[in-house]
């Protein structure tokens, strides 16, 4: 099971850039979704002039329902340099994979909870660390895609493009360097080190 919540108000609003369309997912809203703190800013954001459009639906995370539900919306899409996405880490992942040269941003954090967790095919892998990371990685999880869990940088170990731990794996932060090239945002890495907070991240505590 898990828990999102809405990062912090000042950060969402300095990652938007340009006209931004709102993602919604409230397929694990039973355990807990900020759905009163999301409609807010979606309220503000649309005040503000700069929203393209917005959808609010279930289960972002599974991709062929995703793309069906997006379909009607694909003129809003296009027009949008930003894609906010509030869901856990798996629904952003999803969309970034979805549209691999647009900027997508995270705006929640999310949480594991002990519990049984839905058993689904995903093709997208989420920890629930607690902070995420996928606005400085091009919206690939560093915790799941590299073997070491680094969030600031590869190791350096990586052979002919492949993990360094696991050979059949493709190191986790050459795909992230791939994908920061693609959306012009290597400037990312140049931002100070990330210091990651351990506390919230179950599997370390
Ligand atoms: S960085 Fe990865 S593990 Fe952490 S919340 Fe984001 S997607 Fe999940
Ligand atoms: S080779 Fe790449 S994926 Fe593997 S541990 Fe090093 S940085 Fe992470």
């Amino acid at each position: 099971m898990l828990i999102t919540e809405l990062k912090n108000k000042e950060t969402i609003l300095s990652l938007l850039e340009g006209k931004v369309f709102v993602i919604v997912c409230h397929g694990c809203r039973e355990i807990h979704f900020p759905e009163h703190e999301a409609d807010a800013l979606l309220a503000e954001l649309v005040a503000g002039g700069n929203v393209t459009g917005s959808i609010t639906t279930d289960y972002i995370c599974n991709v062929d329902n995703l793309k069906l539900r997006l379909q009607r919306h694909a003129a809003a899409i296009d027009s949008a340099d930003t894609l906010l996405v509030l869901s856990c880490g798996v629904g952003v992942q999803t969309v970034a994979g979805l549209y691999p040269a647009k900027r997508v941003i995270a705006g929640c954090d999310t949480y594991a909870l002990p519990g049984f967790q839905g058993v689904t095919p995903l093709e997208y892998d989420c920890r629930q660390c607690g902070e995420c990371y996928l606005n400085l990685t091009g919206g690939i999880c560093p915790i799941t895609a590299c073997s070491k869990s680094l969030v600031n940088g590869q190791c350096g170990g990586a052979k002919n493009g492949m993990c360094e731990v696991d050979p059949n794996m493709e190191c986790g932060w050459e795909r992230i360097q791939r994908r920061l090239a693609q959306i012009g945002r290597l400037d990312v890495l140049k931002c100070p080190v990330q210091v990651r907070n351990y506390a919230t991240d179950d599997d370390v505590k």
